[in-house]
């Protein structure tokens, strides 16, 4: 080899696909528990849509409720590849978990690591991380979700502190979780940048939880509305500077779609291989199903759907890793994985034939599950907007 090769194939290394052996040890763990401690509960807790509430302390020994965090707050201070790692690997067996465990760390915790002060910081991710409290985190209400600058909560002055009057819709963790980080109207006037963060506590006066959503798939993820009527909350409970809490909530956002990326990275993969082995297992016309080039192209297309996925999933990780701003990333991710998930459980359950149909098989539950992936976090017309928006500026 000459000088000029190797200096080439240093350059070349730079670029490097494999995962790192710990990133592989962390894979292989959170799948051995996803497999012996998820599964075998994953319907029972779809049909009861039960919160798994009892496993807090099997994800608190993983790290799985401080990912992202801090060491120095109590967190396993992984990366945001890791996290998509840890993520996928949930979603590939219960999509429902993955998404409580995402809204959890990538929502409520990422919010008050990015920007609570620093008593903050130490009096809630600590509590996150070991499980003691569950996250939530409300932006959407009734009239505005896709709009969400035009939400109706406010936070009023009174005293030194605020009063909360309003209503959060479709909160993940409304009813099972212990602090909820609310964004708030406090000067309407200044539109979107009247808006401001607050951290509040369950248990906290007027703070009541409304009706469990009845959902059409994410079943075992807590999911309800959340009202607040004259709630009142300390001064440090504000989340960052006051004014800025859309703006932040959006930065908060950009990240947590490369968590539902990854959800969908998951999930897309765990319909995959229910759909290749059945296709092994299943026999007709006196072969393999497997053999039939319909299902064979099924197979295919779906294999390279999912790594084509899993890459704009993690390069927009690496992104955030390095710091730089992966608006553009993390949608165009997000839209991707979300819509293949979509055609892969589809073809799951296609293959599955009737099988596919009854609950005795996960492909159903996979294609009930999957169509949050395209709404929750920014549905996919969202994204392209987003997608839009930066590439024409
Ligand atoms: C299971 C679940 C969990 C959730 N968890 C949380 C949570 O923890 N916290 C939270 O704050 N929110 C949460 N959400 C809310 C979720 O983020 C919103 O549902 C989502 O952003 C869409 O808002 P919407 O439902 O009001 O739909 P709308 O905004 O009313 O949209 C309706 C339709 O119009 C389209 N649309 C809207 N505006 C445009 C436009 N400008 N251009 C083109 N099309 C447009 C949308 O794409 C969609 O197809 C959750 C939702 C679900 C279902």
């Amino acid at each position: 080899m000459t000088h000029a090769d190797s200096a080439f194939d240093n350059n070349m290394s730079r670029m490097d696909f494999r995962p790192t052996e710990e990133q592989e040890l962390l894979r292989q763990s959170v799948r051995a528990f996803a497999e012996a401690e998820v599964r075998p509960h994953v319907r029972e807790w779809d049909e009861a849509q039960h919160f798994p509430i009892e496993i807090v302390p099997k994800l608190v020994a993983l790290g799985l409720l401080g990912i992202q965090f801090p060491e120095a707050y109590g967190g396993a201070g992984l990366s945001p590849i890791d996290y998509c790692i840890c993520i996928e690997e949930l979603a590939r067996v219960d999509p429902a978990l993955a998404l409580s465990v995402a809204a959890h760390n990538g929502l409520c915790g990422a919010h008050i690591a990015a920007f609570g002060t620093d008593a903050q910081k130490q009096n809630y991710l600590g509590q996150l991380a070991r499980g003691d409290k569950i996250g939530a985190w409300g932006l959407t209400e009734s009239t505005s979700g896709s709009d969400a600058a035009s939400m109706q909560t406010t936070a009023a002055r009174d005293g030194s502190g605020w009063v909360l009057n309003g209503a959060k819709t479709f909160t993940t963790h409304g009813r099972v979780g212990d602090v909820m980080v609310v964004m708030a109207v406090t000067d309407r006037a200044a539109r979107s940048r009247g808006i401001s963060a607050f951290i509040v506590e369950r248990g906290t006066p007027g703070m009541t939880a409304g009706k469990k959503e009845d959902k059409l798939g994410m079943r075992a993820s807590d999911t309800s509305e959340v009202r607040f009527d004259s709630c009142p909350v300390p001064a440090d409970a504000l989340l960052g500077q006051e004014g800025r809490g859309f703006i932040d909530a959006m930065q908060i956002l950009d990240a947590g779609r490369i968590g539902i990326a990854a959800l969908a990275v998951g999930l897309a993969q765990g319909a995959y291989e229910a759909a290749l082995n059945y296709a092994k297992e299943r026999k007709a016309f006196g072969a393999s199903i497997s053999e039939f080039q319909a299902i064979r192209w099924k197979l295919a297309d779906n294999a390279t759907r999912i790594e084509a996925a899993r890459l704009l999933t993690y390069r927009a990780a690496w992104m955030k890793d390095r710091g730089e701003r992966m608006t553009l990333e993390s949608a165009m991710a997000k839209l991707y994985s979300s819509e293949i998930a979509v055609q892969a459980a589809d073809d799951c359950v296609q293959i599955h034939g009737g099988y596919g149909f009854v609950k005795d098989y996960p492909a159903e539950k996979f294609f009930r599950d999957v169509k949050l992936t395209t709404i929750g976090e920014g549905t996919s017309e969202i994204q392209r907007l987003v997608i839009a928006r930066q590439m024409l500026s």
